[in-house]
């Protein structure tokens, strides 16, 4: 194919060889495009960019530069560009990228896959979560205890969102009366456990989360194996054994919290986190265990359908914030919602220090002293 040199496009095929013989291959497309993969040896510099950003990159206006986008258009218009900043030897590669793989040329792998490039492109263009963001989720680990009221919005979002594993501990089976306000469950799985049910949802949503299901109760023997090796847990239980014995762990685990509670009509959230000195614990909140009598769940008390939809997201929320380490997380701070007055109110929590779970006396002696307490 005869190339005319000016003109103002180049075959793929020709532009490689160019490119081997010292011409710049300039990806002109976007970053979160780059990150699904990009010719080899191409230099991302987005088209809008071209004109604060070609100097440095190509100081020599002789230099050839073949410009290549996603199916040559972009790159096209950027060649103009080029020519018009001096660059007498700039083209566009015709076809673009689409064209550059079809002819099976050498190609880079993106910092992320195709299916991830597109699946978080909300998130990509993000500044506070970009590709790095991205890559922070997809390395995630999260432990959720509960995959009822609380953890089937969390589970869904978080596996959304692309947190690499997520780890669901559950002993419980689908009730059709969790299904009112536990949407991660069916009706066709009334009567399977809940940690095999959400896996089903999960997996169908995002094939790329790992989920491991544990089809355990949460007890003093197993909170420690089971929390270790994750980076933030979520407290999505339903009663105060496994509340207190989470609060254990995450403090001697050195792992964030991120609380979460409903009843009737309100529901509360709070983080935290014993990496921080100034963090308060569930303690500091809770000191002692309720009793039976005091502490009604939501079989008896009942509870409005969407509450555990509105605070779940509020600890997804917190939880994708830990990991990104973008904003401010509600450690010291315990938001309350009322869902029948309309309002969000956010109450001071600072850190009790005659706190039985954190404070200068508190002493550990054990989960299954904890488990007892809560028996009492
Ligand atoms: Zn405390």
């Amino acid at each position: 194919m005869h190339e005319s040199v000016d003109s103002l496009e180049i075959e793929p095929g020709m532009a490689l060889e160019h490119q081997r013989r010292g011409a710049l291959l300039l990806d002109v497309r976007e970053d979160l495009e780059r990150a699904a993969g990009y010719a080899r040896g191409s230099i991302g510099l987005p088209r809008a960019a071209i004109e604060a950003r070609i100097a440095s990159l190509a100081p020599a206006l002789d230099r050839e530069i073949l410009a290549i986008c996603a199916s040559g258009g972009r790159s096209l218009l950027a060649a103009k560009t080029l020519r018009e900043l001096g660059y007498a030897h700039a083209r566009s590669v015709r076809g673009g990228h689409a064209r550059w793989q079809r002819e099976g040329l050498p190609m880079e792998q993106g910092e992320l896959d195709v299916d991830a490039a597109e699946r978080y492109a909300r998130h990509l263009v993000l500044p506070e979560v970009g590709v790095a963001g991205q890559q922070k989720i997809l390395h995630a680990r999260v432990v959720l205890v509960g995959a009822g009221g609380l953890g089937a919005p969390i589970a869904l979002y978080l596996a959304a969102a692309g947190v690499g594993t997520l780890t669901l501990i559950d002993d419980d089976v689908v009730d059709r009366s969790n299904l009112q306000r536990q949407i991660i469950h069916t009706d066709a799985r009334v009567g399977v456990p809940k940690v095999e049910s959400a896996r089903a949802m999960l997996n169908a949503l995002n094939p790329g989360v790992r989920v491991e299901s544990v089809r355990e109760r949460l007890c003093g023997a197993n909170v420690e194996a089971l929390l270790r090796g994750h980076d933030v847990v979520v407290d999505g239980a339903d009663n105060f054994p496994a509340r207190y014995l989470l609060s254990a762990a995450s403090l001697r685990l050195g792992l964030p919290l991120v609380y979460g509670a409903v009843h009737r009509f309100s529901g509360q959230v709070s983080v935290f986190d014993p990496r921080r000195a100034d963090s308060p614990c569930y303690r500091c909140l809770f000191p002692q265990p309720p009793s039976a009598a005091e502490a009604p769940n939501c079989s008896e008390a009942g509870v409005l359908g969407v509450m555990p939809g509105i605070v779940g997201l509020l600890q997804a929320n917190e939880v994708l914030k830990l990991i990104l380490g973008i904003g401010e997380p509600l450690v010291g701070r315990l938001l309350c919602h009322d869902a029948l007055a309309g309002t969000f109110r956010e109450l001071r929590l600072p850190r009790d220090p005659d706190c039985p779970g954190c404070g200068a006396n508190a002493r550990f002696d054990g989960y299954e002293d904890i488990a007892a307490l809560c028996a009492m």
